[in-house]
């Protein structure tokens, strides 16, 4: 099974791929977190990325593309987190996909509104040491700026300052956006709404995601 979370920067696509990857035993892909990984080691490919994320930027198509290439595996059920972003790559990845006897089965639309995504994203922080994720009101550490499992201080993402998280915005509206149709074409996107809490939006997509698995009809019209 090939499932496509689509959404805008903070609207949950990281932490709930997370959860459901180990729920239902799929392979989490996040270029994002890729990204930051080739960025942290200063390989060829981090260095060139660097520039464009820290100002909200998309890394180049033909570079995504050859990153997720050179990872596929054939006969892995994917959660693909935060690729697609452009239709080319929406394209590139039904390549990818094809010459693999796979499709993508589903693609799962986020929804959040704009004023709630602005304040997720400005109280985001990470872990340097081990990437765990909290939130300065959804999920405080223990410790106020220490990582709860192994005692770092905490960090916000250079791309979640809120210069850039503007622009992360509108470069969604304007290149990532476009996918919901592209999908909404194939028959095969679905709408979940991501304003709520945390537990609800997951329950929700697990069982979305099993009817999916089990074959089911699972779109409206
Ligand atoms: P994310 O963690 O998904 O919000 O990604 C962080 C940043 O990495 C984005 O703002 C982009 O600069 C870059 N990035 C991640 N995934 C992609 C992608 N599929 N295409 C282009 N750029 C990406």
């Amino acid at each position: 099974m090939q499932v496509v979370l689509l959404g805008p920067p903070g609207s949950g696509k990281g932490t709930q791929a997370v959860e459901l990857s180990s729920r239902l035993g799929l392979f989490h892909l996040a270029t994002g977190d890729i990204l930051r990984q080739e960025v942290k080691n200063q390989t060829a490919l981090g260095q060139e990325a660097k520039a464009f994320m820290e100002k909200g930027e998309l890394v180049p198509d033909k570079l995504i593309l050859a990153m997720v290439s050179s990872r596929l595996e054939s006969g892995r059920d994917y959660l693909w987190d935060g690729f697609p972003r452009t239709e080319e790559q929406a394209v590139g990845l039904d390549a990818l996909l094809a010459v693999r006897s796979s499709v993508v089965d589903i693609a799962v639309l986020l929804e959040v509104p704009d004023e709630v995504i602005v304040e997720r994203i400005s109280g985001r922080m990470f872990c340097p040491g081990c990437g765990a994720n909290y939130h300065r009101q959804s999920k405080p550490p223990k410790k106020a700026g220490i990582c709860d499992q192994c005692a770092k201080g905490l960090q916000v993402r250079p791309d979640d300052r809120a210069e850039v998280v503007e622009n992360r915005l509108r470069v969604y509206r304007e290149r990532t956006e476009p996918l919901v149709l592209f999908y909404e074409k194939k028959g095969i996107l679905a709408r979940v709404d991501g304003n709520r809490a945390l537990q609800a939006v997951t329950a929700d997509l697990a069982t979305l995601l099993e009817k999916v698995r089990r074959g089911q009809k699972v779109l409206n019209g």
